[in-house]
Formats: C-alpha cells, structure tokens, sequence
C-alpha cells in the first residue's frame, strides 16, 4: 500500500487537532462502576491496545486523522458481551444479539472516511448525521467525536435499549438515540450532513436523499443487480445525485418495520 502514513499516528494526532483531542481523551465511561466491570488482567482499558488498531486501520489505508483519533478513542469492548471482550481489537465483526453484528473496526472507518469525504466546518466537524442500525451503539459513539450531533435509529427494540445501555455511562449528549424504521429516516433532524447504513437494502430510500443536505453524502450497502453488495456514496449537489459504487461489503439487510 503506497498511502501508508508514517508512525506513531497516534502520537500526531493531539497536537495536529487539539480540538479533537480533548474530545477524544473522554470517549470512556464517565465513572468506573456505572458499567460492569471489565475482568481483571485483559489491559482492554489500556489506550495502547486502541492504539495499536489505529495502527493497523493506517496500515490497511485510512489516512483522514479525525478518524482515526474517533476510533483510537472509543473503548469497544465496552459494547461487546463478556465472552466476546477479548476480541474487541481485532480485525472482526461480532455477534450482538439477535443475529446482527458490530461492524469490523475497518469498515466503520472506511465508511466514516467516505462519510466526511474530506469536507468539516471551521471546527474540523462534519455536521448532523443519521444513522440508520444502531446496533449495540459503538458506531454512533466514534460518529459523536466526528459530528456535531448524532441521530441513530434502530428497528430492534431490544438492540436499541441495548445501545441506550451501553452509551448511558460515556455521556454522550450528542447523540439521539431513536427505535423506529429508518427506511424513513427521521425528518425532524433533516437535513443531514451525512447518512451512514450499516444494514444493506435493494436500493438507497428516496427519504433518506430527501432527508439528505446539499452538499451532503450518503454511505450505505447496497445490494446490486448480481446480488451482491457493494458500498454505494451518493453525493447531493444543487443539480443532481452522484453515485459511485465501490467495493463488495457484508451487512446484515435492511429491513422494513419495527420488532
Ligand atoms: N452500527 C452498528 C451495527 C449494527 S448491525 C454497531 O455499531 O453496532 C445493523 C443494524 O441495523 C441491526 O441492528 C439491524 O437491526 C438494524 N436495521 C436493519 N434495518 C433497519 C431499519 N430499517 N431501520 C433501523 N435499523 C435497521
């Protein structure tokens, strides 16, 4: 990979975006003991074990630094079951109850990469942002370092009482945590900056271009003509919809309704 940027990323990243810092030195539970604890001796608290998936998120190319700040600073075993904590920092999807599962560490920073597109407000912040599968929470927690606020909806009451669980504790008043059917988005927090799906329909809904800002970008998986799944960015302008399709991705689908 010719992109690779030079280590230690993270030791760059305070200094060359202070702001970003200080938000992301408090991406962990606001008070030891609200949460279950973590088992003695795993070191899944320690920042060096995010640290070193920064590194290897670097390595596989994502270079946008406000990412990987986001990422370096979410604890994600915190939004895994026990069993599975051990495997937190790894390269990996995993189960998180109802057959869905927390996306790879590589691909929420891919999709949050494509998501900014480069673009930030004088703060280096991408404004409002949908979510469409908030799962058990994780991705909403990296999105509230990189946008100002964050409205995340999920059609799983469960999972998303999950996610309210798991979030509760890092006190997050930036993110809006919604059960609902996001094949309609949620208007009242339109227009969006950004949508970002982490489950795959047929095709992108017209609510969620509707929903969309000027200037605003769409990132979801998208089943294509084949039957695959491809990532899809579209890209509002005054005039039209641009769309390019990239890579072939695996998401649980998108599905229509409440449960
Ligand atoms: N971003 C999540 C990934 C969750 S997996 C995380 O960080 O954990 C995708 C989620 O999308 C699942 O929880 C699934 O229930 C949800 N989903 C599928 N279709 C949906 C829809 N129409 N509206 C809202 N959520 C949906």
């Amino acid at each position: 990979m010719s992109r690779r940027p030079g280590f230690p990323v993270q030791l760059e990243l305070p200094s060359a975006r202070p702001e970003l810092a200080k938000k992301a030195g408090a991406l962990a539970p606001a008070a030891a003991g609200q949460r279950r604890s973590v088992p003695d001796g795993v070191g899944l608290d320690s920042q060096a074990v995010r640290s070193r998936m920064v590194e290897k998120l670097a390595a596989q190319g994502i270079t946008d630094p406000r990412v990987l700040a986001a990422i370096g600073a979410v604890e994600r075993h915190r939004f895994v079951d026990s069993a599975l904590m051990n495997q937190a920092y790894e390269d990996t999807s995993l189960p998180i109850g109802l057959g869905q599962t927390i996306s790879k560490p590589n691909v929420v920073a891919r999709m949050i990469e494509l998501l900014l597109g480069g673009r930030n407000d004088a703060a280096g912040r991408l404004g409002r942002v949908l979510e469409i599968g908030t799962g058990c929470g994780y991705q909403a927690a990296v999105l509230s370092v990189i946008a100002t606020e964050v409205y995340s909806i999920e059609r799983l009451r469960a999972l998303h009482d999950k996610a309210r669980e798991n979030l509760r504790a890092f006190r997050l008043a930036n993110v809006h945590l919604l059960f609902g059917d996001g094949m309609a988005g949620y208007a009242k927090g339109a227009p969006y900056a950004g949508i970002i799906a982490a489950a795959g329909g047929d095709a992108v809904p017209q609510p969620w271009i509707d929903q969309l800002a000027v200037g605003g970008r769409i990132v979801a998986p998208t089943v294509m003509a084949d039957g695959r799944q491809a990532l899809v960015v579209m890209e509002k302008t005054a005039r039209e919809m641009k769309q390019t399709v990239l890579e072939a991705v695996h998401f649980v689908p998108l599905k229509s309704g409440i449960a």
